[in-house]
């Protein structure tokens, strides 16, 4: 049901939508590693095996059309896009409707296959690669080196994080709320209280299954906010329930919110009237990830 609140929220500016929910890697920095509740890995430690069908890939790209959307779609969440051989087509889909396809790929698909790179170069606007592996500075330039050759002519970019505990070595990773403290992220691991939190204005993401996710510690779809089987992308994203759990996160209202009482993401401004943001020690919570 569309929002009865008055406060309006603008179209998201990013759309993803995971086309299937496998990875071949098991990072330190990812929250689908810690995952035993079956979304992504079972209780057993098999990765849950699912695609969402092509035809309603397609549908969800046409109603983001007829919202007039036409910026970044990628299409992972939590999974490897490139383990999908349906990549290209939707990426090309996405292409033909005005929108511009975004790859986020670790990278290990595309090492040995020339042909794929090739339709990433012509398809993609955008590709960003992981790159997970480095243990030393000139290891790392080597990797971004390599990149560049083999995706010679397409925007990259890089996503840099050091699987080893070792501060000389640059990192973008940080801490998150459904990963266990570690030493190896480059910030401290830190809550804000009454931090506010604009994240979920940015994207509109949708799991393999159709859940839709508030933002991107929401791995297990856990704020209600409905799943594109039962409404359209239009409904779900002005929902009541959606603009009522943004309005309460740009208050700065996380403590109403599990999963955002223990996030480590900082506050994307400053808190409201005079007070002053509440920063503590992160105690990681598994459970924290199977509530709602
Ligand atoms: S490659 Fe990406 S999706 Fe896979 S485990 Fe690493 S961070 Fe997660
Ligand atoms: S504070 Fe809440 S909405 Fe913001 S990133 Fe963390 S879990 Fe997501």
């Amino acid at each position: 049901m569309p929002s009865q609140h008055n406060f309006r929220i603008p179209l998201f500016e990013r759309l993803e939508i995971e086309t299937q929910s496998n990875c071949n890697r098991t990072c330190w920095f990812c929250p689908r590693t810690y995952d035993r509740s079956g979304a992504y890995i079972t209780k057993t430690g098999a990765p849950t095996l699912r695609q969402m069908p092509t035809h309603k890939v397609i549908d969800l790209l046409d109603q983001a059309s007829q919202l007039k959307f036409c910026g970044f779609v990628a299409f992972h969440f939590y999974s490897e896009p490139l383990l999908d051989e349906r990549n290209i087509l939707f990426a090309k889909a996405a292409r033909t409707r005005g929108m511009k396809p975004l790859l986020h790929t670790n990278g290990d698909v595309l090492n040995k296959n020339d042909t794929l790179c090739e339709q990433i170069r012509q398809v993609y606007d955008c590709v960003v690669v992981g790159l997970y592996d480095y243990t030393n500075v000139e290891e790392l330039t080597a990797a971004k080196e390599f990149w560049k050759n083999r995706l010679d002519g397409v925007d990259l970019k890089f996503s840099y994080i050091r699987p080893v505990d070792d501060r000389r070595l640059p990192s973008m990773g940080i801490p998150r709320a459904l990963v266990p403290t570690d030493r190896r992220a480059a910030i401290p691991d830190l809550i804000f209280k009454n931090g506010p939190c604009s994240r979920p204005l940015l994207r509109m993401l949708v799991r393999y299954d159709g859940a839709f996710c508030l933002c991107c510690e929401d791995l297990h779809a856990q704020f209600g906010l409905g799943n594109v089987y039962e409404s359209s992308l239009d409904d779900l994203w002005y929902s009541d329930r959606h603009v009522r759990v943004i309005g309460d996160l740009l208050a700065g209202h996380r403590s109403s919110y599990r999963l955002c009482e223990q996030c480590p993401q900082s506050p994307t401004g400053p808190a409201r009237g005079l007070e002053k943001i509440e920063i503590s020690r992160r105690e990681y919570l598994a459970a924290v990830g199977s509530s709602h």
